[in-house]
């Protein structure tokens, strides 16, 4: 048995074979020992199983996102019979006596980068379609997994790196928890498995002979066994099941209200990446979403979705909530969420860079595309709409003139919409100083505790050697909560907190003493924070009063 340590992302066991995931860096032999007429006859062979995956893909797709996002695996199944990519890997077989892999890797990227020179945006945006095929083919040549987990059992995923837009694309059915060799603690792809109740441990110096071999993640002792022994391969069982019964036990707090022994009421709402997410947000009765991160929405799509694409997404969600709060967070892309299509440029501070509502200002054409969906969703339960990373009241203003202009363009269409409050992060030093005057503007705050640490204490969020650092719990990010709840509440503004701060119960207290109005946490989080607040008595003094 081997033991490696790494930095917990959530309490919690999984237990399952390891899986390496490697991308793009499959080496692939050039030269073949095979006739051209054999590797051709590979290549061929490889294409109709990535086909058949494909044809996988889209009827998943179909079952959860619907017809149109689901047409881009049609699409590839189409590039893979396109005459050009076929002529091209033949050529490059037959002169060069390559292997199947190598000449439809380097065909691959050869037409990717002739797409990536195209003037119209659309064709542009086709390269990353073009790589992801000729990747597909290329890893069933080499007998390597296409990183979508499909075709495999569950398991417990390794990698060097994930980023949120692979996270989100795993299928979440056959992820049993996940372990990588990089990444912080307070990055979106930890923010994703805390979202789906995954075990995931960071900061792991995995060996590539543990693929495949069984292993457990003691969440709780931020630990992977590597082929446990017989004895604690039981114990960790029994704690699996334990935890199984926990949860059970914390489902009898459903349908409760969210009240101290002394009457003091607190809303507790779920944070959601993904329409299908909605499903925990149910299961754990939270009495609201109160963070719709969209944007991953955006990194789950090969092209900007559609005004149509998005519609039908967020309706879902807010059909699905049937009346309860459903706070859709406008797009906050840029940092560490970033998708090719946008063709951001690389930037020296992505952190403190071209981002969120300062893209939304500035291409206004995707933003008004999203607001128009958020509105006609408004029509079939009750929407707010939240800008992120907001620093000034011009942002609001031009922003909230914008959703304006939306409305007016859906009005004209003739389409039914609802009544929609609107919302601002607060995730930045400015916007706390600013709360006065940003409370006149908006119906309520939500603080973004992930980057207002990250912007308080100058500290990068997503770079694991500051994770120390990293002290959400410092008296200047405590005093900004407090400030806000004040200046908000002063201005009629109610305020809740949507970072993840407002899942530490050592502060729970501190919150409800501060008077905020509502906590967003991850789905599973919200029974164990209902049932400690319907265990705390504010008419007691307490020693976390001196912090208030
Ligand atoms: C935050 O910053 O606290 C927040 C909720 O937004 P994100 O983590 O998506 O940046
Ligand atoms: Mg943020």
């Amino acid at each position: 048995m081997q033991v490696a340590t790494g930095k917990s992302i959530l309490n919690g066991i999984a237990i399952g074979p390891l899986r390496i995931y490697k991308k793009d860096e499959t080496e692939t032999t050039v030269n073949s020992s095979l006739t051209p007429e054999e590797e051709y006859a590979r290549f061929d062979a490889a294409r109709v199983k990535a086909q058949e995956q494909l044809g996988v893909l889209y009827d998943k797709a179909l079952d959860e996102v619907g017809e149109e996002n689901a047409a881009i695996f049609e699409i590839h199944q189409m590039m893979l019979e396109d005459d050009d990519l076929l002529d091209s890997v033949k050529s490059i077989i037959d002169t060069q006596g390559a292997t199947a892999e190598y000449a439809v890797a380097t065909a691959g990227d050869n037409l990717a980068a002739a797409f990536a020179a195209m003037e119209d945006a659309y064709m542009r945006a086709r390269a990353t379609d073009i790589k992801d095929i000729s990747r597909r083919v290329v890893n069933i040549l080499t007998g390597q997994s296409d990183g979508d987990l499909l075709d495999d059992k569950p398991a417990i995923l390794v990698a060097d790196d994930l980023t949120p837009s692979e996270t989100v694309q795993l299928d979440k059915s056959k992820l049993l928890g996940f372990i990588t060799r990089h990444g912080s603690s307070n990055s979106h792809t930890a923010i994703l498995a805390r979202t789906m109740n995954i075990p995931a441990l960071i900061g792991v110096d995995f060996q590539d002979d543990w693929d495949g071999k069984m292993a457990v993640i003691d969440g709780y002792n931020s630990c992977v066994y590597i082929e446990p022994a017989a004895e604690l391969l039981t114990a960790m069982e029994e704690k699996r099941s334990n935890d199984l019964k926990q949860e059970a036990l914390l489902q009898t707090l459903k349908k409760k209200p969210n009240i101290t022994l002394d009457g003091r009421e607190i809303k507790v709402y779920a944070n959601i990446g993904n329409a299908s997410d909605v499903g925990l947000v149910i299961q754990n009765d939270a009495q609201g979403i109160g963070l719709f991160r969209s944007e991953f929405i955006y990194l789950d799509s090969q092209d900007y979705p559609t005004e149509d694409q998005q519609f039908l997404l967020y309706k879902r969600v807010v059909e699905t909530m049937a009346g309860k709060k459903v706070i859709i967070r406008t797009l906050d892309i840029g940092a560490d969420k970033q998708a090719d299509y946008f063709e951001l440029d690389k930037e020296e501070n992505p952190a403190l860079g071209y981002r969120a509502i300062r893209i939304c200002l500035t291409r206004k054409d995707i933003f008004k595309t999203q607001l128009r969906a958020i509105l006609r969703a408004s029509a079939f339960g009750t929407v707010s709409i939240m800008f992120p990373m907001v620093i000034s009241v011009r942002e609001v203003r031009d922003a909230k003139e914008l959703l304006e202009e939306c409305r007016a363009e859906l009005k004209e269409r003739g389409v039914a919409m609802g009544e929609v409050e609107i919302g601002i992060m607060v995730e930045t030093p400015a916007a706390v100083m600013m709360a006065e005057e940003l409370a006149e503007e908006v119906q309520f705050f939500s603080l973004g505790t992930n980057d207002l640490t990250q912007y308080t204490l100058a500290i990068d969020r997503q770079n694991p050697k500051l994770d120390n650092f990293y002290d959400s719990h410092h008296p200047a990010v405590l005093r900004m909560i407090k400030h806000t709840v004040e200046a908000g509440h002063r201005h009629g503004c109610w305020v809740g907190i949507c970072g993840e701060l407002g899942a530490d119960q050592t502060l729970t207290e501190t919150f409800l003493r501060m008077g905020l109005d509502e906590l967003s946490v991850s789905p599973s989080a919200v029974l164990p924070l209902r049932k400690l607040i319907r265990s705390l008595d504010l008419s007691k003094t307490s020693e976390v009063q001196k912090l208030t």
